[in-house]
C-alpha cells in the first residue's frame, strides 16, 4: 500500500469535544460541523465518534452529506447549512434532514412534499446580520414570518445567523451589532407566532470570544478538529485543542547529486552542493498545495528537511543532505510532530496564505484515513 496517509486520533477529537464543552460551562447545545468530509478527516468516522461523546447535533453543507451521515447510521438530528435544491425535498424528509431555508420559495417547496408525506418538517431560518451571504435580510424577516405562518407541513424549529470577523477582535463593535439584530429578528419572528426552539449565531471563534452569543447552541467545526491555531485570535482565553489529523508518509528513494543539478518542473531548484534528495510520494493532488514548492518543510528522523523543486501532482522532493542518517522508507511528516519538532496545518496555511481548514480539506481522496492512531 502507497504509505501516504492521514492519521485521525478520534480520542483527540473528543477531547476537543469535551475541552470546548467545559470551556463554555453548562450552557449550549453543541453542534459539530462535520461538512466537508469534516474538513478532510472523514464525515462518518468523526460524527460516529462525536455521536458516542453525546454531542446534540450534527451539521453538514449540502444534503447529499446528510445523507452519507443518514446511510451509515448516525441518529443525531442533521443540520444542512446549504439548504438544499430544487428537487431535493423529498430525500430532505425522508432522511430526517432539518434544513435551513433563506427563501419562501425552498420553503413551499418543502411544504408541499411535507404535505404529500404527511409529515410535519422542520426548518431554520437563516439570517444575513451582516455576513452578506446566505439568509433573509433583516428588513424581510416580518413578510417571511408572515408567509410560513401558511405554511402548515414545515415548522419554524430554529433560527440562525453566522459572524463574518468574530476572530478579530479589532472587529468586536460589528460582531456585536450582528448578535444585536440577531436578537430583534428572533423577537420579529416570534410576534409572528412562530417558536423557534433553537437560535444560534456561534461558529468557533464566535463561541470561544464572544460569551453572549452562545445563545442555546453553537456551531463548533474547527475547534473540534483542534484547528484553533488561526481561527482563534492571540490571546484570549480559549479551550486547550490537540490536533487531530496526521499526515504522513514514507522516503520511496534516495538520490545523490552534484553540485549544478537542477531538479523537477520548470528547474525551479538547483543544487548549490552535491545534495541528497529524498523522493517523497505525495504531491499537490494528495493536498500538498504545489505553493510549498521551494518553501515548505517536512520533518524526517526529528529534523526539518526543505521541500526543493516544484511539488508534482504525485511527487515531493526533500533535500536531506542535512540528514545524512536518511533512509529508504524513513517516515516523513508532513503534518504533525516528529521529536521535538512539529508541522501544523496552521504552519502550512501561513506559508501558502490561507487557513489551515483549506489545508485539511484539501488532503485528496486518494490519502487514505486511518483511525484511532496517534496524531
Ligand atoms: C462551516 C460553518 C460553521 C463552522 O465554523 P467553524 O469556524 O469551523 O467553527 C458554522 N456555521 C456555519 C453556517 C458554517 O457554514
Amino acid at each position: 500500500m502507497r504509505p501516504t496517509r492521514a492519521l485521525i486520533n478520534l480520542d483527540n477529537l473528543a477531547f476537543n469535544l469535551r475541552s470546548s464543552r467545559s470551556f463554555m460551562g453548562d450552557g449550549p447545545e453543541v453542534m459539530a460541523v462535520v461538512k466537508a468530509n469534516a474538513y478532510g478527516h472523514g464525515a462518518v468516522e468523526c460524527a460516529r465518534r462525536l455521536e458516542a461523546e453525546g454531542v446534540d447535533w450534527l451539521a453538514v453543507a449540502i444534503p447529499e452529506e446528510g445523507l452519507e451521515l443518514r446511510k451509515a447510521g448516525l441518529t443525531r438530528p442533521i443540520l444542512c447549512l446549504g439548504g438544499f435544491w430544487e428537487g431535493q425535498a423529498e430525500l430532505i424528509i425522508a432522511n430526517r434532514i432539518t434544513p435551513v431555508l433563506f427563501s419562501l420559495e425552498r420553503a413551499e417547496e418543502l411544504d408541499r412534499a411535507a404535505a404529500k408525506l404527511g409529515a410535519v418538517t422542520d426548518i431554520h431560518i437563516k439570517i444575513d446580520t451582516g455576513m452578506g451571504r446566505l439568509g433573509i435580510r433583516p428588513h424581510q424577516v416580518g413578510q417571511l414570518a408572515r408567509d410560513l405562518q401558511e405554511l402548515k407541513w414545515i415548522r419554524v424549529d430554529g433560527l440562525l445567523t453566522h459572524f463574518s470577523v468574530a476572530d478579530r477582535i479589532q472587529e468586536t463593535a460589528y460582531t456585536r451589532a450582528q448578535i444585536e439584530t440577531f436578537n430583534q429578528c428572533v423577537e420579529e419572528f416570534r410576534t409572528f407566532g412562530h417558536k423557534p426552539k433553537y437560535l444560534s449565531m456561534a461558529n468557533s471563534p464566535g463561541a470561544v470570544v464572544h460569551p453572549d452569543c452562545r445563545s442555546n447552541l453553537v456551531r463548533l467545526g474547527g475547534i473540534l478538529y483542534g484547528l484553533g491555531g488561526d481561527v482563534l485570535p492571540k490571546g484570549v482565553p480559549a479551550p486547550e485543542l490537540k490536533p487531530v489529523m496526521r499526515l504522513e508518509t514514507r522516503v520511496s528513494d534516495i538520490k545523490e547529486f552534484p553540485q549544478g543539478a537542477s531538479l523537477g518542473y520548470g528547474r525551479t531548484f538547483t543544487t548549490e552542493g552535491p545534495s541528497r534528495i529524498a523522493l517523497l510520494p505525495i504531491g499537490y493532488d494528495d493536498g500538498l498545495p504545489r505553493t510549498l514548492s521551494n518553501k515548505g518543510t517536512v520533518l524526517i528522523r526529528g529534523k526539518a528537511a526543505p521541500i526543493v523543486g516544484r511539488i508534482s501532482m504525485d511527487w515531493t522532493l526533500a533535500d536531506v543532505t542535512g540528514i545524512p542518517t536518511t533512509a529508504v522508507n524513513d517516515i516523513v511528516t508532513v503534518i504533525g510532530l516528529d521529536g521535538l519538532e512539529a508541522v501544523h496545518a496552521e504552519d502550512l496555511a501561513v506559508q501558502t496564505d490561507t487557513i489551515s481548514y483549506e489545508i485539511t480539506c484539501g488532503i485528496g481522496k486518494r490519502v487514505p484515513r486511518i483511525y484511532d492512531q496517534g496524531a
